[in-house]
Parts: C-alpha cells; sequence; structure tokens
C-alpha cells in the first residue's frame, strides 16, 4: 500500500477524468491539496470529446452548455481562455413537418426534445467555445499538469479505514487518501463505494438513463438542393422514425470556419436497446445520411462522416434520484467519501462544474485547506 502524502498536504484522490474530475483537481490543487486524479481510459474528457479533423471542429459528445451559465465563463476566465468562449450564432430552429421544415417560436425546439433546462433558458441556446468543448478539457489538463498526479487506471473500490479512505485500483496498487472525489457516472459509483454506504447507495444504480448517439456530416454546398438558416431542426416525437429527433446545422449555429464550399451538420439519435447492440458507427452514419437527405434535399454521400454512440449516458433528475443522490451522500461524506458531477447533481456541463466547485468548497472546508493565492 503506499502511504498518504509525507508532506504536510492531505491527499485527495479523484476518480475520473471527465470534466468534473479535471476541475476539481485543478481547483483542489491551487488550494495546495497533493491530488491524485485517477482516469480509466486513455481519453481524458468524458462525455466530452472534441475531434478536429479534415478543416472542421467535430464533436463526438457535448457541443456547448446552457447560456445562463455563470461557473463556466467564470472557470474559463481563471484559466485564461475567456476570449475562446463563442456564443450560439442563431437560435431560430424549425420543426420538420411532413417533408416541410417549419419555423418554431423562440424555446419550443428544447420544449419539444425535452431538455432537462429551466423555463426562463428556454430559448437562449448554448455557447461553445472557438476549438470545440475539448478545449477547455485540454486547457485543464495543461493547467494541472505540474500540480497534479495523474494516473491511468481503473478504480475498483473505495473502503474506509482509521488511517483514510482505500482506494484499490485494478493495477493492484493502493492509495490512502484523505478525501475521495466520486466524479463517475453513478452505476459505476455504486459500485466503488459498496462497503462504504452499504445499501445506502444502492439507489444510484437504479436511475432511469437515456442513451444518445449521433452523426457529424461534411458535405460539399454544393449538394444541397435547398439553403440552409437557422441553427436546425428538429423532429418531433409523433414523426420520429429510427430514434432520429434533430439536425443542427452546425457550420451556421456556431460560425467556426469549415472548409470553403462546405457545411456541417450534426445528426441526433435516441436509440432503442436493440440499435445499441445492432448498429455500429458505420450504421449509424448511412442511418443520419439517409434521415438528412430528404428534408435537405442533399445529393450524394458526404465528403467526411463521423459518428458516437453513448449507451445509458444521460441520468433522468427526477425526485427518486435526487433522494437516492442525497442519501448515498449522508452516508459516504463521514468518511470522506464525495459524489461529483453531473451524474448527480443535474444535467450538463454547467451543473458538472457546479457541481464540482462546491465539492471542492466542502473538501477544503472538511481538510482546512487555504484559499488560493490570488493571480
Ligand atoms: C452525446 C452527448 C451530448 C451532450 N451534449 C451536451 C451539451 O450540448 N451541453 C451540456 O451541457 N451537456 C451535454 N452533455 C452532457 C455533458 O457532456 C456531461 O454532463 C458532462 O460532460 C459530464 O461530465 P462528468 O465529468 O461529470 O462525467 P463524465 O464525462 O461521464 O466523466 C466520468 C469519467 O469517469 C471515468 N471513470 C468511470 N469509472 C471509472 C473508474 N472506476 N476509475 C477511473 N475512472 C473512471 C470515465 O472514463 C470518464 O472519463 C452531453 C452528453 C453526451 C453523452
Amino acid at each position: 500500500m503506499t502511504a498518504p502524502s509525507s508532506s504536510e498536504a492531505p491527499r485527495v484522490v479523484v476518480v475520473g477524468a471527465g470534466l468534473t474530475g479535471l476541475v476539481v483537481a485543478y481547483r483542489l490543487a491551487a488550494r495546495g491539496a497533493a491530488v491524485v486524479l485517477v482516469e480509466r481510459d486513455a481519453r481524458t474528457g468524458g462525455q466530452i470529446h472534441t475531434v478536429r479533423e479534415a478543416g472542421v471542429v467535430v464533436e463526438l459528445g457535448a457541443e456547448g452548455f446552457v447560456a445562463r451559465s455563470e461557473s463556466v465563463p467564470r472557470l474559463c476566465r481563471d484559466l485564461g481562455i475567456e476570449s475562446e468562449l463563442i456564443d450560439q450564432a442563431t437560435t431560430l430552429t424549425y420543426a420538420l413537418e411532413g417533408s416541410e421544415l417549419v419555423e418554431l417560436a423562440p424555446g419550443e425546439a428544447a420544449k419539444i426534445l425535452g431538455f432537462q433546462v429551466p423555463r426562463e433558458e428556454l430559448g437562449r441556446g448554448i455557447r461553445s467555445m472557438r476549438l470545440g468543448m475539448g478545449q477547455l478539457i485540454e486547457t485543464l489538463s495543461a493547467s494541472i499538469g505540474g500540480r497534479v498526479s495523474r494516473r491511468h487506471d481503473e478504480v475498483r473500490r473505495l473502503s474506509p479505514s482509521s488511517e483514510g479512505v482505500v482506494v484499490e485500483l485494478g493495477s493492484g496498487a493502493q492509495l490512502t487518501a484523505a478525501a475521495v472525489v466520486v466524479a463517475t457516472p453513478a452505476s459505476r459509483a455504486t459500485q466503488l463505494v459498496a462497503d462504504a454506504a452499504g445499501g445506502a447507495a444502492a439507489g444510484l444504480g437504479q436511475g432511469a438513463l437515456l442513451s444518445n448517439a449521433s452523426a457529424t456530416l461534411l458535405y460539399d454546398a454544393s449538394q444541397l438542393g435547398r439553403p440552409l438558416n437557422g441553427s436546425g431542426f428538429i423532429v418531433p416525437a409523433r414523426a420520429q422514425t429510427s430514434g432520429f429527433r434533430a439536425c443542427s446545422f452546425v457550420t451556421l449555429k456556431f460560425n467556426r470556419p469549415v472548409p470553403d464550399g462546405t457545411v456541417l451538420l450534426r445528426a441526433f439519435f435516441r436509440p432503442t436497446e436493440e440499435d445499441l447492440v445492432g448498429r455500429d458507427i458505420p450504421g449509424w452514419i448511412d442511418l443520419a445520411v439517409a434521415s438528412v437527405s430528404g428534408p435537405l434535399h442533399l445529393s450524394g454521400p458526404p465528403r467526411r462522416a463521423w459518428a458516437s454512440m453513448w449507451p445509458n449516458a444521460l441520468p433522468v433528475y427526477d425526485e427518486g434520484y435526487r433522494e437516492a443522490v442525497a442519501r448515498a451522500e449522508a452516508a459516504l461524506e463521514p468518511h470522506g467519501i464525495f459524489l461529483a458531477g453531473s451524474h448527480f447533481h443535474g444535467a450538463g456541463i454547467d451543473a458538472a462544474v457546479v457541481s464540482a466547485e462546491a465539492v471542492e468548497g466542502r473538501i477544503s472546508s472538511r481538510l482546512g485547506l487555504e484559499p488560493p493565492a490570488p493571480r
């Protein structure tokens, strides 16, 4: 077993290097904690995954955050990348009615798609970053570089002991920490904390989850049989086939540069259980092409295409789930184990950052950490 840090600084282990884990690590390291950030995947960023290829920014996961967010711009300011924030260029949205695109009133699209956003948020659009949401992940990663110890490993179990929380890793190594932050999906968290919380964490693994699949398609503008206008179109539930729910006109939505004479589109799907098993990445691309070609009068295949699948990735925040989270937290926090992120505290990127910063505050007061030095 590795002993706790011999320096004065208390050790905090953060499980998961998605946005939440990175923000907790960044804020705690700034307060002088000895942070170990453990990520199972080779890639950092979790549900934020940006690729930049063929001269375009492609989001395989989240594409932006709610316009009302204060926490994300503040984080960007602290990281020195506030000038990289971009606004949605247009919020004009259409609904597909038969073969026609019919303009919607502001806010209608999000309401029809059932987005988990407050009423006053409807119609305000989202914000993103010039190089895609991955730019936030890359900047956080770079800025914790010398200050946080990173491990590519899987956390298997957390067990309270008289010396702190014992963190068992898939590689067989063990760490002991004064506090542990669990910033993983809830189904994984339930397993990790089974010892520490007993039955109190069982409900975390029982919340309803939604899946997502999407495909991004790069076309020559000359392939379009109608002019593109607005941020995209949605498909009302009664008219949806094969789970096709929306298409973003990415090129117009964010005003990012694309190669001359091209347009970038992203088609979104709500997959069924059978789709998740039976349809592979080329299958999602084919389905996306078939789904958008009719409404946009497209001729021929796209120049380039990308797709991603996120099975059971998005929690549904009903009253029962919120109570399950509160029960688990009440059992875990006395041991120094904290749940953080949008898998526990609300949908999306803004909620992830708000949760990460709230948990960082609770850990800092528990461990008596100093406020960060002024910049
Ligand atoms: C397709 C898609 C589109 C989205 N679009 C938007 C959007 O436009 N706007 C918005 O606000 N939100 C959006 N979201 C949601 C948003 O991306 C998430 O809420 C947010 O990124 C979650 O961050 P997180 O760090 O809390 O969790 P995650 O990103 O899920 O990160 C959890 C991390 O924990 C790691 N992990 C899991 N188990 C272990 C273990 N045992 N040991 C070590 N590491 C482990 C995982 O590998 C992962 O890296 C979208 C999500 C998806 C899937």
